[in-house]
């Protein structure tokens, strides 16, 4: 039998709307929330994230600030400019678009960034917080993968979770998540020996490679939920006709832009999982709901007030 889609672009609406209500009644309350977005240089991929971010927040309600420093940026320069917008009461939010130009210690920078500010979630004391589980910022991508589990009624606790990655950004802090919800996680990377063994233990398989279609069906225990986390072009006409011969829809896009974007899961997958999150329209849209998500909670956790769980433990 087919595995379920789990609409991901569905989920993050309702996760937009419910901190559209949210930023709402705070609004009323004289708190509206600021996101300060900084975008160093022209990077075409980063302008394009950065468009959709400020853009999700107008829907939301949120205030939206974007700053761009030159592609000369020094270290220094940008330093002053977090240091700035972390002194600056209405804003609640600061996101360094990554990559930074080449010149800039990027860790400094990020490092800089005010802890309770860090949208992303990648700043030491948050990812200290997540895994002594307590309240903080989780990572946006890794946080809209539970949000996916939790929204399609999937159950984690007591189950075997295998995460393949583990980047900082997304296999790290999805595999420390999923065992904060009691799952028995086990986290692969490039040495794991094994690696079509390891995960056909999952009940949950998280993807997180940047290898287009490397998890084949034999990686995947019947029935298993697979969360395709990966984001690859493909632009290879006989790569393309590897993966998606017959598939009209992708081959007419394909045909008109020259490209397609895929994940870490091979399409065969479908015929063996349970449940599978699709690329597009799977993980990808939930980062910029939880930025949302993120921004709201920030602005009530630096003013004192307990943050509800977005959905059901
Ligand atoms: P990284 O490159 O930082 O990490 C990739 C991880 O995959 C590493 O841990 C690496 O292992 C592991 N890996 C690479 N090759 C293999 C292999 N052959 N076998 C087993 N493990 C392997 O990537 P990110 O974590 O930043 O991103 C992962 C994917 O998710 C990318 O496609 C990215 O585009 C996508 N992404 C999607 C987002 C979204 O919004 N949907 C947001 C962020 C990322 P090792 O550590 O040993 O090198």
């Amino acid at each position: 039998m087919a595995a379920t889609i789990l609409d991901g672009s569905r989920i993050a609406q309702q996760i937009r709307s419910e901190v559209a209500t949210e930023v709402k009644s705070l609004t009323a309350a004289g708190i509206r929330p600021g996101l300060a977005v900084v975008l160093v240089g022209h990077n075409a991929a980063s302008e394009v994230y950065v468009r959709g971010k400020v853009k999700a927040c107008e829907e939301v309600g949120v205030y939206s600030e974007k700053l761009t420093p030159p592609e000369t940026a020094t270290t220094e320069e940008l330093l002053a400019v977090v240091e700035e917008l972390n002194r600056r009461e209405e804003i609640d939010g600061i996101l360094v678009q990554l990559p930074l130009p080449g010149q800039v210690d990027a860790k400094r920078v990020l490092m800089a960034v005010d802890p309770a500010k860090d949208v992303d979630g990648f700043h030491p004391v948050n990812v200290g917080l997540l895994s002594t589980q307590r309240p903080g910022l989780v990572p946006c991508t890794p946080a809209g993968v539970l949000e996916i589990l939790k929204r399609s009624n999937i159950a984690i606790a007591g189950r075997e979770a295998v995460v393949v990655g583990r980047s900082d950004i997304v296999g790290k802090p999805a595999a420390m998540l999923l065992l904060n919800a009691n799952a028995t996680v086990t986290i692969c990377h490039s040495k794991t020996h094994d690696l079509p063994g390891v995960c056909r233990r999952a009940d949950i398989l998280v993807a997180a490679i940047g290898r287009a279609g490397m998890i084949t069906r034999d990686f995947v225990k019947p029935g298993a939920t697979v969360i395709d986390v990966g984001m690859n072009t493909v632009s290879d006409s006989a790569e393309f006709q590897r993966f998606f011969a017959g598939n009209q829809k992708r081959e007419e896009s394909f045909r008109k832009k020259g490209s397609t974007l895929m994940g870490d899961v091979h399409p065969e997958v479908a015929e063996v999982a349970g449940a599978l999150t699709p690329v597009p329209g799977g993980v990808g849209p939930l980062t910029i709901a939880m930025l949302m998500f993120n921004t709201v909670k920030a602005a009530k956790m630096r003013r004192g007030s307990r943050v509800p769980e977005l959905s059901r433990a």
